[in-house]
């Protein structure tokens, strides 16, 4: 069963005006469909990787040939980093975590907005292209970076950065130059006032259990 490219859960310009229609058009229906696309590639004609979710093959990127594991890596991880992506960002979202979500941010990082400071910062800091996430790793909340489309649930491969994600942001450029161009920081302030909170919330109640 082939991979397929999940649709936007809203439509392209509903991000307006903090992320652009032509950017959402161009980044789900060119570069994520690309990644689904040579995912697939990557695995054709290999059931045991076929039939497997593209989670399941970047947590366990050992047990993918050699041959095709920087590809798998690449756009198995491309494939589920925007996936996530689209669901943590919404229409008319924003604010403020709430919940016990909310009480552990507060608790980790003194306050919301000194969590959202470190944030941004590892989104600037990531050197050319990665993403910047908040993870809970053995039980407490982290905020690390990661390469290209590596995932924090790669493990041994992105050590040090290791945990399930609940919230990510896409420091690419392709995410944000067509309106910030140079200006990655404006756009990671910008990417508060569309970021799903409740998604974020439901993430991580999972990650607890
Ligand atoms: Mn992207």
């Amino acid at each position: 069963m082939a991979h397929e490219l999940p649709p936007l859960p809203y439509p392209k310009e509903a991000l307006e005006p903090h992320i652009d229609a032509q950017t959402m058009e161009i980044h789900h229906g060119k570069h994520h469909a690309a990644y689904v696309a040579n995912l697939n590639k990557a695995i054709a004609g290999k059931p045991d990787l076929e039939s497997q979710t593209a989670e399941a093959l970047i947590r366990n990127l050992e047990a993918v040939p050699a041959d095709i594991r920087t590809a798998v890596r690449n756009n198995g991880g491309g494939h589920v980093n925007h996936a996530m992506f689209w669901k943590l960002l919404g229409p008319n979202a924003g604010g403020a975590p709430t919940g016990k979500l909310a009480e552990a941010i507060q608790a980790t990082f003194g306050s919301v907005e000194a969590f959202k400071e470190k944030f941004e910062a590892a989104g600037l800091a990531r050197f050319g292209s990665g993403w910047a996430w908040l993870v809970v790793n053995q039980g407490k909340l982290e905020i690390v970076s990661t390469a290209n489309q590596d995932n924090p649930i790669m493990g041994k491969a992105i050590a040090g950065a290791e945990g399930t994600p609940i919230l990510g942001c896409d420091v690419w450029e392709h995410a944000y130059y067509l309106k910030y161009q140079n200006r990655r920081g404006d756009y990671l302030k910008a990417f508060w006032n569309v970021v799903n909170w409740g998604e974020v919330a439901r993430l991580y109640e999972a990650a607890r259990k």
